[in-house]
């Protein structure tokens, strides 16, 4: 490790130098921190940018633990070392903010500070580790320049004094709230805590009262000022004994079929939307720290003009026109109807065990054919099975409940456990009422009694398929959040909803890739594939995706958005696995003996 006034030294004699001489910073340093504790942290510049105009360089910022006054217990647990880390990523943040200042003085990204703190929900990102022994800030930084010559002395505003009173500001004693720290791991422990326990509670997903869950516009997940408060229907509410928070009263979403019905504009897909978002721990003050939902919950919605390759739709969709295999259904666009029958197939592969639906943004045929549709067009030419009559089945058969937001189709009070009705943003239970509703107005619709359902066979996809290369470079990124880019296909990620976060996408795209190298497609099904990338970064770190490399933008992703993901790579092919012989003339469809 160089000393302070070796790299002082060394940006003298950069100063005025071309761009390219930036690269002698690349190492570690030591850097004094400001303030009474003269702490030194240890500065390591790991990327040099090569230009003004490149992404900008990438740096770390290591400080033992006892110089940040972090008490043990914050670091106890992996989970509050999560939280920790998180908590104090946003103070980083917050402090570049007000340092900032207006300084970006110099060309392209010249002086711009950045760390990737995260939006409304509390993941395991690679942003700022906490250990039990050290905190390590993983940022971005803007070497200053002017056209294409250092600006040696902004550099050294930039890194001996802006970085380290940034630092000071944020993780000394002090610069952190140690009530707001624990609030932080609380709302993280308690999400954990209660998500583990909703299975005995024979329960998917829980609202506390006073939760607040709409947001303040489409693009912002902030908490909408003024909204009304969630307060929970008698006939579902619950207390629960948080380890953190204490007793909490909230509306209890049992297992089963659950509808939640009400007018237009009177917040049931605010409702749904919050429990897509309540499988992972949310911030303080967003107002959602508990609304927890079951971690394999999935929103399922149509998405026509997918791809999908080799998945068994049989249950929902058979007899299509042409003789269409669909118990390996392939297409290369999917209308609405077959995208969401794929969808629901895939996650359920994918180990989804409660569905999210939403009627604006399903299929409607896929959803109900009444029985206005059912006497003029006969079964026998129609090939799909409606949800509604699949729905009974996915959880009598195979354990796996469904949370629906209805306003059309009324066909369903025939299926449901429980109906709650959304009036103004209340909720209310109006289970019984539709139970009359539904004797004294049949529906007339015949059951279309679907065999006994069984989870799909997992299938092995073709490693050969998933190529990351284009023109000869290996091309894996996340565009957005809703775009990732693998070699030259453009993956689109858009119905994805449980992706929240664009660290997230960057880190399907660095599993992918490990998974392919490490050779996991070819060892294991798609899901155990993806399982084992999972369970080899919740014990190494996700750095572990990257050779270990130290970066500072990823984010963990659930299974189930990885393998979605990959099942919408436009050149994913499947391939018989071991346990299936491989197709010939007496086998054409390659089925094991005797099934
Ligand atoms: P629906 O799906 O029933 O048609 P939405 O859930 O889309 O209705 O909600 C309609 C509008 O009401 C949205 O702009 C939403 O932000 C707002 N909203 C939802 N819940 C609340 C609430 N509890 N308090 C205030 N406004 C809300
Ligand atoms: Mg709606």
């Amino acid at each position: 490790m160089r000393t302070s006034q070796e790299l002082s030294a060394l940006l003298d004699r950069l100063d005025g130098r071309g761009y390219p001489a930036y690269r002698d910073l690349a190492g570690s340093w030591q850097l004094p921190l400001p303030g009474a504790s003269r702490a030194i942290a240890e500065l390591m510049v790991d990327r040099v940018q090569p230009d003004p105009f490149a992404a900008p360089s990438r740096l770390r910022l290591r400080l033992p633990l006892e110089v940040t006054g972090l008490p043990r217990w914050a670091v106890q647990s992996p989970l509050r070392r999560i939280a920790t880390g998180d908590y104090l990523a946003r103070r980083f943040q917050e402090a570049i903010r007000t340092q900032h200042r207006g300084r970006t003085e110099g060309s392209g990204r010249s002086g711009a500070i950045d760390i990737d703190a995260g939006g409304a929900e509390i993941l395991d990102r690679t942003a700022l580790r906490v250990t039990e022994d050290v905190v390590e800030v993983r940022f971005t930084a803007g070497l200053p320049a002017q056209g294409r010559r250092i600006l040696g002395t902004a550099a050294r505003q930039l890194l001996l004094e802006r970085i380290p009173r940034i630092a000071a500001e944020s993780l000394l004693p002090g610069a952190w709230n140690p009530r707001d720290l624990q609030a932080h791991i609380v709302a993280a422990e308690d999400h954990a805590w209660l998500q583990a326990e909703l299975p005995r509670l024979g329960l998917v997903a829980f609202v506390a009262d006073g939760a607040i869950l709409p947001r303040e516009s489409g693009v912002s997940e902030r908490p909408l000022r003024g909204a009304i408060p969630w307060q929970s229907p008698s006939e579902l509410a619950v207390e629960v004994n948080l380890p953190g928070a204490g007793r909490v009263r909230g509306t209890g979403i049992p297992e089963g079929v659950t509808l939640i019905v009400g007018g237009g504009y009177h917040g049931k897909s605010t409702l749904l939307r919050a429990l897509v978002r309540g499988v992972y721990p949310h911030i303080p003050g967003d107002g959602r720290e508990q609304v927890v939902t079951r971690d394999d919950a999935w929103k399922l919605r149509a998405e026509d003009g997918r791809r999908v390759v080799g998945v068994d739709i049989s249950p929902f969709i058979s007899r299509l026109p042409g003789g269409t295999d669909t118990t390996r259904f392939n297409t290369e666009a999917a209308s609405g109807s077959t995208s969401m029958a794929a969808n629901l197939v895939e996650a359920l592969e994918a180990g989804c065990r409660l569905l999210l639906v939403d009627e604006d943004t399903a299929a409607s045929n896929f959803l109900v054919r009444d029985a206005r549709m059912q006497a003029l067009v006969p079964k026998a030419i129609e090939p799909i099975t409606p949800l509604i009559d699949q729905v009974r089945p996915l959880y009598r058969d195979l354990g796996v409940s469904t949370i629906m937001v209805v306003g059309g189709a009324g066909d369903y009070l025939d299926v449901a456990d429980h109906v709650i009705l959304m009036e103004h943003y209340r909720p209310r239970v109006v289970t019984e009422r539709a139970r009359q509703v539904a004797a004294q107005l049949p529906s007339r619709r015949q059951p279309e009694a679907p065999e006994p359902l069984r989870l799909p066979t997992p299938r092995w996809i073709d490693p050969a398929s998933v190529d990351p290369y284009r023109g000869g470079r290996q091309k894996v990124k996340a565009t957005d959040l809703d775009e990732l880019v693998v070699g030259w296909e453009r993956v689109d990620l858009s119905a994805v909803e449980g992706l929240v976060d664009p660290s997230q996408t960057r880190a399907i795209g660095a599993a992918i890739l490990y998974a392919l190298k490490q050779g996991l497609f070819e060892r294991l099904p798609l899901p155990d594939a993806l399982a084992e990338a999972l369970k080899v970064a919740d014990t190494g770190g996700l750095e572990r995706w990257v050779r270990g490399e130290p970066v500072g933008n990823l984010a963990r992703p659930r299974l189930l958005e990885l393998s979605a993901a990959l099942c919408r790579l436009r050149t994913l092919a499947v391939r018989p696995g071991p346990e299936h012989p491989r197709p010939n003339d007496n086998n054409p469809k390659g089925r094991r003996p005797g099934s």
